[in-house]
């Protein structure tokens, strides 16, 4: 268990959640959780991710037509 700081001074908290963007359905993803203020947080590796498959997704829906 890894743990960060958040910009509030609280302790982030990493654990694995489900996860769901836009409809979209992620699976179980490691999500950081403020203890303080509940901020979430997810890693660069993780959002990139996410972005990624969100803009697949867009594509998809264009070449369907
Ligand atoms: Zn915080």
């Amino acid at each position: 268990m890894k743990e960060s700081l958040c910009i509030c001074g609280g302790h982030v908290v990493w654990k694995k959640e489900p996860v769901k963007i836009k409809g979209k359905d992620f699976g179980e993803l490691e999500v950081g959780r403020c203890d303080r203020c509940g901020a979430k947080f997810l890693h660069n590796k993780t959002m990139n991710m996410i972005e990624h498959k969100l803009k697949e997704s867009q594509e998809g829906n264009i070449y369907e037509y």
